[in-house]
């Protein structure tokens, strides 16, 4: 992986490493390991969003390892710690994309979440690696959306098809669908609503916009990013839940990386959704998204 990813995950973990994994450090230090010790570092996982599950399902590791190979001392268990943690997550691995003529990727994510700044990132960095996307704005239920995606459209320099306020998302993707075939696309990248009336209705929608992509690119969608908000913490994963039972989401935008102390989530979607997460947000341009390295990302926790 770049070095220059390597950084800017490091750099956006700042706070998470800053209010918690250095006083994980600072606790595994040269003293004994006591009853106190477990529960210092318990309480430092829960606060850094890994999840009450992940956090006891961790600890119970590390006790049976300072058993099992007779750690004393708690600076040995931070070693231990970063390898339980590491071993949450599973291998970085390519995402399925580039092995057809046209791929359709489906972004899905509640308002705010940071889903069109994310999708114009993506949208860049599929630029950057020579391919050409096209946007389809099929959040049609969000003037704002709209306008935002097509400025972001605009200012990448990518083809984007809209539909009118309120529309029919499917429609907005077929038309989509039908203009990449046309102008030779090479992808699709389809924005979504993140909100509606009722979450019944959200979902009914997501799967009709799953369903027109379906229908008209053989396997598609061959990638659904969910974009969760790492300033959320632990909320992000019951609304994750939902997007799960409506759609076949693949992956994990996590966006704002760089905004919060909650980076600790990243062991929480791993593990209780089981989910891998792709990219992560780290600030607010469009340079600002890097591929999740799952090395790089322990190492950026601890140092
Ligand atoms: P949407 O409603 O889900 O489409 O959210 P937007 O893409 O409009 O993003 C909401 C806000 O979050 C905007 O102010 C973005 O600039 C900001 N944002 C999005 N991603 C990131 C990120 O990775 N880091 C930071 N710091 N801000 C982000």
């Amino acid at each position: 992986m770049a070095k220059g990813f390597a950084r800017s995950i490091r750099d956006s973990l700042t706070r998470t490493r800053n209010a918690v994994f250095s006083r994980v450090a600072g606790l595994l230090g040269t003293s004994e390991v006591t009853e106190e010790t477990w529960e210092k570092l318990e309480e430092l996982l829960v606060r850094a969003d890994v999840g009450v599950s992940t956090t006891v399902y961790l600890v119970n590791r590390l006790r049976k390892r300072a058993r099992d190979e007779a750690i004393l001392q708690a600076d040995e268990l931070q070693g231990a710690l970063r390898e339980e943690l590491r071993s949450l997550l599973p291998d970085a691995s390519p995402l399925n994309l580039g092995d057809r003529d046209r791929d359709v990727v489906l972004v899905v994510g509640v308002n705010g979440s940071g889903k069109t700044t994310s999708i114009a990132k993506l949208a860049h960095r599929w630029q950057h690696h020579g391919r050409t996307p096209l946007l389809a704005a099929a959040d049609t239920y969000r003037a704002a959306a709209v306008e935002q995606l097509d400025i972001w459209a605009k200012r990448i320099g990518v083809d984007i098809v809209t539909g009118p306020q309120g529309g029919d998302p499917g429609a907005v993707l077929f038309d989509a669908l039908q203009a990449a075939q046309s102008r030779n696309n090479d992808m699709v990248v389809v924005d979504t609503a993140g909100r509606l009336h009722t979450q019944y209705n959200l979902m009914s929608e997501l799967q009709k916009v799953h369903k027109v992509a379906a229908k008209n690119v053989e396997g598609a969608p061959h990638e659904t990013l969910l974009v969760v908000d790492a300033t959320t913490g632990q909320n992000a994963l019951s609304q994750a839940r939902h997007f799960q039972e409506a759609v076949h989401v693949t992956g994990v935008v996590l966006a704002k990386l760089d905004s919060t102390a909650k980076g600790g989530m990243v062991f929480a979607i791993t593990r209780e959704l089981e989910l891998p997460i792709r990219f992560v947000g780290t600030g607010e341009t469009l340079e600002d998204l890097a591929p999740f390295d799952p090395d790089a990302f322990i190492d950026g926790l601890f140092e």
